[in-house]
């Protein structure tokens, strides 16, 4: 029963939460029973909409923004898990790559996961415990033309939970990435390219088993409900050994 998990009672941040993984996180913990949930995202009336039943303090605000995680640390009475999950995608060869773009990317996937890490640390280091998941992507393991930005600041993310890993583990908390490959989620709506490749195969869903059986060894992205499943995994009791690894659910990509 929900109420007997080790999740209950217990509070959690999750960030990006209005869409897709986040959004998905956010269901996952609410269905296991925690106490409540803090969520964060740009995407205000998102958060709203989610239809939670556990207590939840919804934060519109932007991830790389300072203010935001300062208000965050001052109001904040303890944190037992976080998912540092928002993100954007970028695309484009170094070669035409705009430093707007790439100054863009860097500062919501990588300000933004400093930011809330330092954060999230901050709070379970007082009390000495917690477990923290921060999204990474199979695009921080294995390159692609065309990803630049997006790669760096993934392959950064990976590291950063690993330098954490190591200073955390000695106040009580675990700190892992996780590196989905394809995720049916709206991240693919939001990028120019992708309207070309719906109209090219005659719907969505046709378009990304497209891009699946192109890349993708198990011949299908994951759901955003598969992810976290797995990044609940992660920040569980269950892998009470686990810390400072980049669990890669990539259906074989990177292989
Ligand atoms: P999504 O677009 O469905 O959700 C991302 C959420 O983050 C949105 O609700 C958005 O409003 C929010 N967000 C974006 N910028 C923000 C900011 N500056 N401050 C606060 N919130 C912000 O995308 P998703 O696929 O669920 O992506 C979640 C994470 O998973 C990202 O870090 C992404 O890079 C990573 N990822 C996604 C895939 C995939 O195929 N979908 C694969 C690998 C990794």
């Amino acid at each position: 029963m929900a109420g007997e998990s080790e999740f209950a009672g217990r509070v959690a941040l999750v960030t990006g939460a209005a869409s897709g993984i986040g959004a998905a996180a956010a269901r996952w913990l609410d269905r296991q029973g925690i106490g409540e949930l803090i969520l964060i995202d740009m995407d205000r009336p998102g958060l709203d909409a989610l239809g939670l039943g556990c207590k939840v303090q919804p934060i519109g605000g932007d991830v790389a923004d300072p203010s935001l995680w300062k208000l965050f640390e001052r109001e904040l009475p303890r944190l037992d898990y976080a998912v540092l999950n928002a993100g954007i995608a970028s695309n484009g060869d170094i070669v035409d790559l705009d430093i707007a773009t790439w100054r863009k990317t860097m500062a919501v996937n990588l300000d933004g996961m400093f930011l809330s890490l330092r954060s999230a640390l901050r709070a379970m280091k007082k009390q000495g415990s917690g477990s923290i998941v921060m999204t990474a992507s199979v695009s921080g393991v294995k390159a692609a033309a065309g990803t630049a930005a997006y790669s760096a600041s993934k392959a950064a993310t990976i590291q950063l939970a690993k330098v954490a890993a190591t200073e955390a583990a000695k106040y009580g908390v675990r700190v892992n990435a996780i590196a989905p490959g394809g995720v049916d989620t709206g991240i693919w709506d939001k990028a120019e390219w992708f309207a070309g490749l719906v109209e090219q195969h005659g719907s969505r869903a046709e378009a990304l088993a497209a891009m699946a059986k192109d890349a993708t060894p198990l011949g299908r992205f994951a759901s955003a409900d598969e992810v976290a499943a797995q990044i609940g995994f992660l920040l569980s009791d269950a892998a009470a050994t686990i810390t400072g690894t980049c669990l890669v659910s990539d259906g074989g990509v990177s292989l």
